[in-house]
């Protein structure tokens, strides 16, 4: 896995499951990252490690 990826922004439709990357189909690990004001909960694909920010913050 490619930890130092780029984030790539994505806006949710109806269903954010098929990793836009590698077609992976069958959903995403999350993470917690660090942010100014919280934290922003970024999805990783289990296949080939590319992260996606949906906007989600906590
Ligand atoms: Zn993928």
């Amino acid at each position: 896995m490619k930890a130092s990826r780029d984030i790539v922004k994505v806006d949710l439709a109806e269903e954010f499951r098929i990793c836009p990357q590698c077609g992976y189909e069958l959903g995403f690990h999350s993470s917690f990252l660090r942010a100014e004001a919280g934290y922003r909960i970024i999805l990783i694909c289990p296949e080939c490690g590319a992260r996606y920010d949906v906007g989600w913050k906590k």
